[in-house]
């Protein structure tokens, strides 16, 4: 299987780019973000249980998070690959990732790490919050946060896959189709 993680900080167009990659290679996408979104307007007890830490532009507990992740990943059984969006963002749900994916014996095989200037993300992700309706992108203090909580506790989980020879760094700014190409090659060359 083709699985990719997705990697960056809020608003380096890790949905956008995902949209364009699961067309072209035949891809699954799991985007966690999405995911509890969906939980949220369903008003499911998960969604009950994760809307604090989001509204506040937290992490939702590590649990929580995993247990979703596993749910889908047996929900969508045989596929050609799966493209991880918004997670892993802890080292221990990256172990957990590893250790689900070690069972079905098909490992990462790339961690994709978009790079964009912070100035560009928060320009982003203000303009992003206007179409959006998303709370955590209208509030600058919650967008600063989100790029706190991604600098202290998401930045290790590229450590992790760069230790495994996993890691790619792609320029995340320019033209999205550019951007498209850049990923596509580092797929290509797996
Ligand atoms: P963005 O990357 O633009 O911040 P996402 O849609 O990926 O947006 O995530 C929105 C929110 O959902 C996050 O701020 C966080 O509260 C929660 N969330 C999503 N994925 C995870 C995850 N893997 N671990 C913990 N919380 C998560």
């Amino acid at each position: 299987m083709l699985n990719i993680i997705l990697f960056g900080p809020p608003g380096a167009g890790k949905g956008t780019q995902s949209a364009r990659l699961i067309e072209k290679y035949g891809l699954i996408h799991i985007a966690t973000g999405d995911l509890f979104r969906k939980h949220l307007g369903e008003k499911t007890e998960l969604g009950q249980k994760a809307k604090s830490y989001i509204d506040a532009g937290n992490l939702v507990p590590d649990s929580l998070v995993i247990d979703m992740v596993d749910d889908k990943i047996k929900e969508v059984g045989e596929v050609k690959g799966i493209i991880f969006d918004g997670f892993p963002r802890t080292v221990t749900q990256a172990e957990a990732l590893d250790k689900l994916l070690e069972t079905k014996q098909t490992p990462i095989k790339k961690f994709l790490a978009l790079q964009v200037p912070e100035k560009e993300l928060i320009e982003r992700l203000l303009d992003r919050g206007k179409t959006s309706g998303r709370s955590d992108d209208q509030d600058i203090s919650k967008i600063e946060n989100r790029l706190k909580v991604y600098e202290g506790e998401t930045i290790p989980v590229a450590k992790h896959y760069e230790q495994k020879g996993k890691m790619e760094m792609i320029k995340g700014f320019g033209e999205i189709e550019e951007i498209f190409e850049r990923l596509s090659t580092a797929i290509d060359s797996i």
